[in-house]
């Protein structure tokens, strides 16, 4: 593998709550320099074939990948789930599950908007999310922009969608142990994406939290994410060296959605990908699954 290939292994599509579709994402990653990119929305394969043709056409790197809304120990993490079986059984099932969750809350926000004195009908969320297969806050909050309620995401979700404000609703998400075995299962790779989130603490997910998840099969950690400050950033990578894991960077791009992560913003580095690989190969080897290939020009 070139050394200086510009990897960016977490993006979102219209599919989830990004504002691009598959293909759109795809030419902008071409655009911005990338080699490699992985599509990795909420909860879904829903992405993958267009986002396939569209790096064929390309001659981009895509791998396919979702990003999993799990639970551990009282916190939501996200779980990067990379090349998995997508028609694996137990994992159409827990996934649809998820997906329920999120469409079962969004009449219950809309409640809570309204009760707010911001009424909005699910045809105004519908007009946003289109044909999103992951219908998440980001919708509602661009439903409440197009009437005016609001300037913009992140005015929605800080007067409005976060924990803790007037119109937030929690929704269900898988328990985490039993979902990376049911990637692994699936024969995928499984990564804790900003494991630190905003707040840049480690929770549940301290060293010795991560080393447990190793214990089950965790294959790496996005250390290199906005939501990172430099300094939980290079705690992160010293507990990923411990451990063995993979170190992987990312945007976390969501499009026009979600500002400062702009495609590339963070990347991987070439020797952390081929390990990434290795991972899901073995993975899948041990599953007997038919995974996606890697889509390479
Ligand atoms: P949900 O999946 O419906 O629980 O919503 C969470 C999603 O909203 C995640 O993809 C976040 O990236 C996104 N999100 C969280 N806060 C903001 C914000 N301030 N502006 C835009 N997107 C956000
Ligand atoms: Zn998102
Ligand atoms: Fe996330
Ligand atoms: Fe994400």
């Amino acid at each position: 593998m070139r050394a200086d290939l510009r990897i960016d292994l977490h993006t979102h599509s219209r599919v989830s709550d990004g504002t691009q579709s598959p293909t759109e994402l795809v030419h902008a990653a071409r655009a911005a320099g990338l080699d490699v990119l992985a599509l990795t929305d909420h909860d879904t394969a829903d992405g993958w074939d267009e986002a396939a043709a569209a790096a064929y056409d390309t001659g981009l790197e895509l791998v396919r990948g979702m990003e999993i809304s799990t639970r551990h120990r009282d916190r939501d993490v996200h779980l990067l789930a990379y090349l998995p079986d997508p028609t694996y059984p137990p994992l159409v099932e827990a996934l649809q599950k998820v997906l329920d969750g999120r469409n079962s809350r969004v009449p219950a926000i809309l409640a809570r908007l309204a009760a707010h004195g911001m009424p909005l009908a699910i045809d105004d969320v519908r007009a946003v999310s289109g044909d999103a297969a992951a219908v998440g806050r980001p919708h509602v909050a661009d439903a409440l922009v197009a009437r005016g309620y609001v300037r913009d995401r992140d005015q929605a979700f800080d007067e409005l969608l976060r924990p803790g404000r007037p119109a937030f609703v929690a929704r269900y998400s898988a328990p985490l142990e039993p979902m990376m075995r049911t990637v692994i299962e699936a024969g995928g790779a499984c990564v804790i994406a900003h494991p630190w989130g905003r707040s840049n603490k480690p929770g549940s997910l301290d060293a010795a939290g991560l080393a447990e998840l190793a214990g089950l099969g965790l294959a790496g950690i996005e250390v290199d994410h906005q939501d990172h400050r430099p300094e939980a950033r290079e705690q992160l990578r010293a507990i990923a060296r411990e451990l063995d894991l993979v170190v992987t960077g990312s945007s976390d791009h969501h499009g026009a959605g979600k500002t400062g992560h702009d495609l590339g913003c963070n990347t991987t580095a070439p020797a952390e990908f081929a390990r990434l690989l290795e991972r899901a190969a073995t993975a899948a080897a041990a599953s007997g699954r038919t995974t996606p290939e890697v889509i390479t020009p």
